[in-house]
């Protein structure tokens, strides 16, 4: 990746979140998760290390909407032995190879019985594929191809799987952020894949960082941070917190967030809501090429917490989005494919996005009568007259032109730039995001000159400010 982003943390600088995204990677990776059991509990204890949250728990049989919280899985041993007692399929060299919630067996069987439990792909033939049984009693293993293809069609396997579904609880993680302004947003990912490092590792790592990192500020909105299995946990989550959920005005859903490729955002299912709008224009300032995905039901909980009581709207920024990468959900997504740099360029753009929801005031005018004299306040640059060559704002508002805010001569025109747009658009309903899409410029730039202007007088907060999106 070509591009490093600047970025100042505040919690832990990037060399050491660069250790430790290194750290948690090679420790939680081989954690068998599932949707419920030992590796979730494992692996969410591992993470209240890095910052503090809640572990909770809801039990199996709790009847949550139209679903039923399943019986806990665990499991200790599985393997196919062949007639000379070789383990050819070892569930200790790799967890990806027991279908997630298979029942124990302890069974010998002809190549025939045993085939209608094995999962391979034929056009990845070295990568073993990911496959779960939830919600039927079954089991199965997952092989490489290379592995299936050298099974003799005549021998004798031993079968055995040491596992329990049994009573138990499902677990998830809370970590509440409060800010002031009534506004709260909801970060959430999931923890039930078992060895799988983009899909969904990185996920775990980056929501844990991205919570220690808010934490250490003072934010201005609540942000609702949960880490839960995919789809049951969602919805048992959604249905635990029904009132609360009912309020929150978006959010993200942290995937697949450290792989090779291009960055990408999925949009919301409103496509220009507020969330919508952080990224992109985040993306854009950044000057980062992305690929957009539109809205899709199919992904992940964003069609829980986007349905139709919730209508949440959520989204994802990702690098090498789940079903778009060819090792999506084998093997191959594992500590090779991933890399903690990676990680914490998603992270900078996640905390860069949140931090514009955060600016995203809006101001009513003291002077709005005509444009305010700034000389007398002293807030027009006092700099030569070439400084404002190069740039026009009326034709820079529609221009795709990108503006280069390290060029120090574009500062001091944006500075003029802004207080003018600032003034002209401030009327209490405009919010500093929509002058900083009107006009290109940087919303951090709009929102440091707002606050100046309100110290200088011209401008105040705007009444409607709790609710103003
Ligand atoms: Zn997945």
């Amino acid at each position: 990746m070509a591009k490093v982003i600047n970025y100042d943390f505040y919690a832990v600088g990037e060399k050491q979140l660069n250790d430790e995204a290194n750290e948690l990677f090679k420790e939680l990776f081989p954690i068998c998760r599932s949707i419920t059991g030992d590796g979730v509990r494992q692996s969410l204890s591992r993470l209240q290390e890095v910052i503090s949250f809640e572990m909770r728990e809801i039990t199996s049989g709790t009847v949550c909407y139209d679903w039923v919280i399943p019986d806990e899985w665990n499991i200790r041993d599985a393997y196919i032995m062949d007639s000379q007692k070789n383990k050819i399929i070892d569930f200790s060299k790799s967890n990806i190879h027991i279908v997630s919630y298979s029942s124990s067996i302890d069974k010998k069987m002809s190549f025939k019985e045993l085939k209608s439990h094995l999962y391979y792909l034929s056009d990845l033939p070295t990568a073993i594929p990911y496959r779960t049984a939830y919600y039927k009693r079954d089991w199965g293993f997952c092989l490489s191809y290379e592995q299936f293809k050298k099974m003799d069609r005549n021998g004798e396997y031993h079968v055995y799987i040491d596992s329990t579904i049994a009573p138990g609880t499902l677990n998830y993680g809370e970590g509440i952020i409060k800010g002031q302004s009534g506004q709260e947003y909801i970060v959430s990912t999931y923890c039930c894949h078992p060895s799988l490092a983009n899909d969904n590792l990185s996920g775990l790592i980056l929501w844990a960082f991205l919570l220690r990192e808010l934490k250490t500020r003072k934010t201005r909105h609540s942000y609702r941070f949960v880490i839960l299995p995919e789809t049951i946990g969602a919805i048992a989550y959604l249905w635990m917190n029904e009132k609360l959920m009912k309020r929150i005005l978006g959010g993200f859903i942290l995937t697949t967030v450290a792989g090779p490729g291009k960055f990408s955002y999925k949009q919301t299912f409103r496509e220009n809501d507020l969330i919508d709008r952080v990224v992109e224009k985040t993306f854009s300032e950044l000057q980062i090429e992305y690929i957009a995905y539109r809205f899709d039901i199919y992904g992940s909980d964003e069609s829980q917490y986007s349905a139709p009581f919730f209508r949440i709207p959520v989204g994802s920024i990702c690098k090498d989005k789940y079903y778009e990468y060819d090792y999506y959900h084998t093997s191959l997504d594992d500590l090779n494919f991933v890399n903690s740099r990676w990680l914490i360029e998603t992270l900078k753009i996640y905390l860069l996005s949140i931090e514009k929801l955060e600016m995203n005031l809006a101001y009513k005018s003291l002077n709005p009568y005509c444009e305010p004299m700034l000389g007398k306040r002293d807030l027009y640059p006092q700099i030569g007259g070439n400084i404002k060559q190069g740039f026009v704002s009326s034709q820079k508002k529609h221009s795709k032109k990108k503006y280069k805010i390290s060029n120090e001569k574009s500062i001091y025109g944006n500075e003029l730039d802004a207080i003018s747009w600032i003034m002209f658009y401030s009327d209490g309903k405009t919010t500093l995001l929509d002058i900083a899409e009107k006009t290109n410029l940087p919303l951090v730039q709009i929102f440091k000159v707002a606050e100046k202007l309100r110290n200088h007088g011209l401008l105040k907060y705007s009444s409607t400010i709790a609710t103003v999106i």
